[in-house]
């Protein structure tokens, strides 16, 4: 993949990205090193084969420094008793808490440590994705897939048992993008699984590895990619969770291949922390657009008419399905998330 600037793609453009520095290389791949736009000179990082392509750097490097310096090689005892030094809620904790929920939702299925008694049915995200995939043409074109919001990675390792072309994950988590590299690149899935309280467990073991697959640090809002780049672009319970739905579409449908496929998953569980309310598609008083129906919205930015979000229309009937989020051994969240299937409107024009 060739990245593109992404502080020149909010303004409009499409800038490449140089490599102009590599400190650090393992197996062909850069684990560190410097990307640079040759328009505007912005300067990208990559850490730990990461790279971080966020539009505004700044400000990302700020909120994430903790996530993109701390060490990831602490012992357990040593872990908890930080976690209970620095109390609950707090960085490593609310780390832990996090990667605990993802890890088990994309991993545990695969982890032959687990007992099997829990109330959570493990391996959730990869059913997801199979079901996503059910609803996909047979015949793609050839190109690349892309899984936005791809959390731990599973998602990414189940697209590329569907095919042998490069699959890229997105996220701008950091500490799930580091799970999410080390399992599907490394094949090694580490992580701390929550009991209950501050009480973790870790659990480490092998996966296959995929080496046509990457994890990167990108924005749905601004990817870094030029027009037309993917055959396939899937998007897992992200779209409540970024801050413009609609924009988001679009750029979606901007870097899809002219007759590729968009397949998303999304339980509308808003908040106004991630999305403010006005860019909320439903969730609001019946008075208000589309009756407060957030499917209803979905389908207008996917359809023919005033409120369609670019190129994306909706391609067979959505469906919905079950996902539940393991909490620790007493707890999880259950929602219904709803799928959706579209194609590129410059297909049906041509056809
Ligand atoms: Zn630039």
């Amino acid at each position: 993949m060739r990245p593109v600037c992404v502080a020149c793609r909010l303004k409009g453009g499409l800038a490449p990205l140089t490599l102009t520095c590599v400190e650090e290389e393992r197996n062909d791949d850069v684990r560190a090193g410097i990307l640079q736009c040759d328009a505007c000179g912005s300067r990208y990082p990559i850490l730990d084969g990461l790279p971080v392509l966020v539009p505004d750097l700044s400000r990302y490097l700020s909120d994430n420094l903790f996530y993109l310096t701390m060490r990831r090689d602490l012992s357990p005892a040593v872990a908890d008793l930080l976690a209970e030094a620095t109390g609950p809620g707090a960085g490593l904790d609310a780390i832990r808490q996090h990667v605990s929920s993802y890890g088990w939702d994309h991993w545990a299925d695969r982890d032959p440590a687990e007992a099997g008694a829990e109330q959570v049915e493990p391996g959730q995200a990869a059913r997801i994705m199979a079901h996503l995939l059910d609803g996909i043409p047979a015949s793609l074109p050839p190109g690349p897939l892309l899984d936005l919001g791809c959390g731990a990675g599973r998602t990414v390792a189940e697209l590329a048992e569907h095919t042998d072309q490069l699959v890229l994950g997105l996220d701008l988590s950091v500490p799930l993008a580091r799970v999410a590299q080390d399992a599907v690149v490394g094949g090694q899935v580490a992580y701390d699984r929550r009991r209950g309280g501050l009480h973790f467990e870790r659990r480490a073991f092998d996966v296959p590895a995929h080496p046509r697959c990457d994890i990167w640090i990108a924005d749905a809002l601004a990817l870094p990619f030029v027009d037309a780049s993917f055959a396939l672009v899937t998007a897992i319970n992200l779209l409540d969770c970024v801050a413009d739905p609609s924009q988001a579409l679009a750029e979606f449908g901007r870097v899809l291949m002219p007759d590729g496929a968009c397949a998303l998953a999304t339980p509308f569980d808003w908040s106004g922390a991630a999305t403010p309310l006005a860019n909320w598609l439903g969730g609001r008083a019946a008075q208000s657009a589309h009756k407060g129906r957030p499917e209803q919205a979905l389908d207008a930015l996917l359809s023919d008419g005033a409120q369609a979000a670019g190129s994306l229309r909706r391609s067979r009937p959505t469906e919905e399905a079950e996902w539940q989020i393991r909490l620790h051994d007493r707890s999880s969240m259950r929602y219904l998330t709803h799928l959706s299937w579209s194609a590129n409107a410059l297909v049906d024009v041509a056809t």
